[in-house]
């Protein structure tokens, strides 16, 4: 198994999705263009085939980043909910720290005792 994803900023992740979704052509070539039908679906494992979904994750790792990961069909076709439950599986089988979806909005070390900590 090969899971393919690349790193991005997430804001420039964010904004491209809104313009792709809004239907600007550009973003969509750009999206057309990250991953091929022999990548690894990101939540199951199996080839994405011909139509391929990118979903777009935070990373765990550096705050700020995303990872964009290719979905087949059948995956992007389930409940939002469970393609998110999936997802979040396989980031915490990627990376064992991953606790939440926002991750870079978990404190790091044991949490304190008083005063609440802003996390975001
Ligand atoms: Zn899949």
């Amino acid at each position: 198994m090969t899971v393919s994803f690349l790193a991005t900023p997430l804001a420039d992740a964010v904004a491209m999705q809104q313009r792709a979704t809004a239907g600007d052509a550009e973003a969509r070539a750009y999206f057309n263009g990250l991953f091929t039908r022999d990548d690894d679906c990101f939540t199951c494992a199996g080839p994405v085939g011909s139509h391929i979904t990118i979903q777009t994750i935070a990373d765990p790792r550096h705050k700020g980043q995303a990872i964009l990961t290719p979905v087949c069909g059948a995956c992007a076709a389930l409940p939002a909910l469970e393609l998110r439950r999936r997802a979040l599986k396989m980031a915490k089988a990627m990376w064992p720290r991953f606790g939440v979806w926002q991750a870079h909005n978990v404190p790091r070390g044991k949490p304190k005792a008083g005063r609440p900590r802003r996390v975001g």
